[in-house]
């Protein structure tokens, strides 16, 4: 099935309207006529090269929201016009340790990715910057009612990317946590802490996200580049979630953990992040990493959001916006998460 699709053709390179052929629904294949696709920063990292495996021309795309169109004879869990969403994986072995404990991004034969991954036929994964995508029934997630398909998007990585560290180092209820960067990741980071009880100071560059941190749950804010900075917070905070995009000093951050306190690195620049082992070894801290979360983790997380009344603060840009909005995402200017029209694609 032809779907109209936007590519890029070299790192750092402009998008170009361009044609996939996706396949017919196999089995248990899903059909979904996208909706929204959110532009991730992995997204950017992605077609500036920041990464070093980037495959062109390349679709990307995994914050994917929509209808179901059409699905194959073994489908039990989906209907045509069902509303569904898809993240960062679409197919893994099914059978080594992690895929059977859930943690299908570990799988031993590599998970296979929404794009800029190969598949088990041998062909190449184009996302969700297009019209239509065909997805194996368990890596297709069912949309709670209540959760709009623009904001239920970002949830499909975005938000898993910050729950699951949430559950894995929590309960956070009753402890301070800080959310380092307030951007995609961050601002849901903020929200899904808040509701679980935790309580939250977020960590920005600068001030301008002081009363939207509020807003969203945080008790504090601090500005990371201001006059004080973080002189004010050693020893502080029990779980800190970094979501920059870019390389951080971690000291001064490792210096704002209470004793046994943990940094959860999330943000992946692509470059090495360093510190002073003493940053660790005074107080027994701990620097950890968090890889997105698992299909059953995040149908869990999708049902903590629509109990919580928690989706993504988005703002809605035309396929023909792109490089507009990755500019922005670029100069730090997204409040907090731009979504492509998937239906203005190829219009
Ligand atoms: P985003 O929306 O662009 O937000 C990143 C935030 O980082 C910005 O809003 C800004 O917050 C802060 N920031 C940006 N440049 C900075 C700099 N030079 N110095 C200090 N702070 C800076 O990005 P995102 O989509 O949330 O993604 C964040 C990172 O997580 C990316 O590196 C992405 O690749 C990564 N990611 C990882 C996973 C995973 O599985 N581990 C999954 C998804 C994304 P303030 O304005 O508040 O300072
Ligand atoms: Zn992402």
């Amino acid at each position: 099935m032809k779907t109209p699709a936007l590519a890029v053709d070299v790192a750092g390179g402009p998008f170009v309207p361009t044609t996939l052929d996706r396949r017919e629904p196999r089995g248990d294949d899903v059909q979904i006529d996208i909706a929204f696709t959110g532009i991730c920063h992995s997204d950017l990292h992605r077609v500036q090269g920041d990464w070093d495996n980037g495959v062109f021309p390349m679709v990307p795309g995994h914050e994917i929201s929509g209808v179901v169109g059409a699905v194959g004879e073994d489908v039990s869990a989906y209907r045509v016009g069902d509303r569904v969403g898809v993240g960062v994986m679409v197919d893994s072995c099914g059978t080594c340790e992690h895929c059977v404990g859930h943690q299908q991004q570990f799988c031993v034969d590599g998970v296979v990715e929404t794009y800029n991954s190969r598949a088990y036929d041998g062909s190449l994964t184009y996302g969700g910057y297009s019209r239509s995508i065909v997805v194996r029934e368990p890596f297709v997630h069912r949309i709670p009612d209540g959760i709009e398909l623009s904001g239920a998007a970002p949830l499909l990585c975005a938000g898993i990317t910050v729950y699951s560290p949430l559950r894995r180092w929590g309960p956070v209820a009753g402890r301070k946590v800080a959310v380092v960067g307030i951007g995609g990741l961050g601002h849901l980071a903020v929200r899904m802490a808040a509701a679980m009880g935790a309580e939250v100071t977020a960590l920005s560059r600068g001030g301008e996200k002081r009363a939207d941190a509020r807003r969203l749950g945080a008790v504090d804010h601090l500005a990371t580049e201001g006059p004080s900075g973080l002189g004010g917070s050693r020893n502080r905070f029990d779980l800190m979630l970094n979501t920059v995009s870019a390389p951080l000093d971690m000291d001064p951050y490792l210096a704002a953990l209470r004793p046994g306190g943990v940094l959860v690195n999330i943000g992946a620049p692509g470059v090495p992040l360093s510190c002073d082992p003493f940053s660790l070894i005074a107080g027994n801290r701990a620097i950890a990493g968090s890889m997105i979360g698992g299909s059953a983790e995040t149908k869990e997380m999708l049902r903590f959001c629509a109990e919580n009344d928690i989706s993504t603060e988005v703002e809605v840009v035309d396929a023909a916006e792109i490089e507009w909005a990755y500019r922005r995402v670029r100069d730090g200017d997204a409040r907090y998460r731009l979504v492509i029209d998937a239906t203005t694609i190829g219009t």
